[in-house]
């Protein structure tokens, strides 16, 4: 139990940095911590499960980076600005003290990156390893799934289906190029962005699943359709020249675990869109348009587009 209190001492109550903005009331270390916000709090908790979401040989710096930036990814399709996060660990025995002090170090790194500090937590013992980050986040109004209407604008950020390539990749035995391991490990996360744009915008949805699953999510919550043109999808560098075009939309819309956000807008915020994207250095392009008719439509240079890969008709 001395063991446990003092690894708890060593790697978890130092990730209390940097600062909360607005402070914590009561920080890590009691039995509980203490905060108070005249602000919307938003909150989303996400588990990172070895063998599910990583493999049992990841290195620990890669672990703890996927597992934060995954959940903190919720808080960017919310447009909600980072305030805090509490960490529960499920840990097998046999993890050594370099292990833990990779891991401690990863997440401090991206609590100085994100300004997002670790406020408290829990750790026990248990089969294999189990990550779990809640997220808070403070904003004036939630972007939502809903608020979708027939004749926005559809916009992805970032690239897709590079997360995708890196897993496949990786079970195929092969080391991942750096950008891969960026795609799958330290997905870039539009977080300013949508902070910015929270308010110029309709809907939004984090792409975790594919484009193809999370949109439909989007289109469900709206009550309306989509027309997407599949020329426009930013897919991920290298990803045709790897995996052929066909391949290629197949990791772009079912891949999964890309973590950039899918949102919707009035077609007169396009400039605005465009010129905070620019300004930020997030590149964003527009995909498509919501439709009174439901259901997602895929076209491909103009031309009604089916796919021949398996995971289509989980888009609903
Ligand atoms: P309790 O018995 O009250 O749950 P614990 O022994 O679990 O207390 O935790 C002691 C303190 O250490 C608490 O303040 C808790 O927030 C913190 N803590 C425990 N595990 C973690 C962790 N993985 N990350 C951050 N803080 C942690
Ligand atoms: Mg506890």
């Amino acid at each position: 139990m001395s063991g446990e209190f003092q690894r708890i001492r060593q790697w978890f109550l130092p990730l209390a940095q940097p600062a909360a903005n607005p402070p914590a009331v009561l920080s890590n270390g009691d039995d509980a911590l203490a905060v108070r916000t005249d602000e919307t709090l938003v909150m989303s908790v996400d588990s990172a499960v070895e063998g599910t979401h990583f493999l049992a040989s990841a290195a620990p710096q890669d672990i703890a980076t996927k597992a934060l930036r995954a959940a903190l990814s919720d808080l960017a399709a919310m447009g909600a600005r980072p305030w805090f996060y509490t960490l529960a660990l499920t840990v097998p025995d046999h993890l050594p003290d370099a292990w833990w002090s990779a891991f401690s170090a990863a997440l401090l790194a991206e609590n100085h990156h994100w300004s997002f500090p670790c406020l408290g937590g829990d750790t026990t013992r248990g089969p294999c390893l189990v990550v779990t980050v809640q997220v808070q986040g403070l904003c004036a109004r939630p972007l939502t799934r809903s608020g979708g209407e027939p004749g926005d604008h559809v916009w992805v950020t970032d690239t897709l289906g590079g997360s995708a390539a890196g897993l496949q990749h990786m079970l195929a035995g092969e080391a991942l190029t750096d950008s891969l391991a960026e795609a799958f490990y330290r997905p870039s996360l539009p977080l300013k962005l949508m902070q910015r744009l929270n308010p110029r915008l309709n809907a939004a949805i984090d792409v975790s699943d594919g484009l193809g699953a999370d949109l439909s999510h989007l289109l469900a919550a709206s009550e309306c359709g989509a027309r997407v043109d599949l020329t426009q999808l930013p897919l991920a560098p290298e990803l045709i020249s790897a995996y052929g075009r066909e391949k290629a939309l197949a990791m772009a819309l079912s891949g999964g675990e890309d973590y950039c956000t899918c949102f919707t807008a009035r077609p007169d915020q396009a400039e605005e869109i465009h010129r905070a994207a620019a300004e930020l250095g997030t590149p964003v392009t527009r995909i498509g348009e919501l439709t009174a008719e439901p259901g997602l439509q895929l076209h491909d240079n103009q031309t009604p587009y089916q796919p021949d890969w398996k995971g289509y008709d989980h888009f609903g």
